[in-house]
């Protein structure tokens, strides 16, 4: 018997990237999406947001029994974010690797946070830590959905 065919390709991997509250304060908003475009990742989503309560706890859920929970979601909600949804190969492992450690003390020189930050609660930025996270978290905070696009550069990208 004939298999069927796939009709619709499976769409890349896509990480959730959000400029918290102190980054967007302090100005660092172009800096960060410029180092995401320049690698060649493809950007599928973008909002400045004011994030309600409940939004933050819902992302958060896990570390609701973490002694910082409560301050981390006031910190998350304490003014505008910036939204991203960024996809290619591997976007999830090489963004983190692009933001650094969580403590921006453990952080490399040349990483987001490692550059930008000294203190964990103030870490200006949130990278999605698996696959499965990316678009748990891509649902969370763009239930509108995000935009299909193809990018004119690809083949200066992919082999
Ligand atoms: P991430 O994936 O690197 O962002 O780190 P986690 O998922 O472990 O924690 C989520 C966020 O909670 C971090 O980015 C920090 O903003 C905050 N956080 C984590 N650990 C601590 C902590 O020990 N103290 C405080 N104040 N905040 C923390
Ligand atoms: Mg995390």
């Amino acid at each position: 018997r004939a298999r069927p065919t796939a009709a619709v390709s499976v769409r890349a991997e896509i990480s959730y990237i959000m400029i918290k509250p102190d980054g967007v304060q302090r100005g660092l908003v172009g800096d960060i999406i410029s180092r995401f475009e320049r690698k060649g990742y493809k950007l599928t989503a973008l909002k400045l947001y004011q994030t309600p309560k409940e939004v933050a706890e819902e992302h958060y859920k896990d570390l609701a029994s973490k002694p910082f929970y409560k301050d981390l979601v006031n910190y998350i909600v304490s003014g505008p974010v910036v939204c991203m949804v960024w996809e290619g190969k591997g976007v999830v492992a090489t963004a983190r690797k692009m933001i650094g450690a969580t403590n921006p003390l453990a952080s490399e020189p040349g990483t987001i946070r490692g550059d930008f930050a000294i203190e964990v609660g103030r870490n200006v930025i949130h990278g999605s830590d698996s696959p499965e996270n990316g678009e748990r978290e891509t649902a969370i905070w763009f239930p509108e959905g995000i935009t299909s696009w193809s990018q004119t550069m690809e083949p200066w990208l992919k082999e």
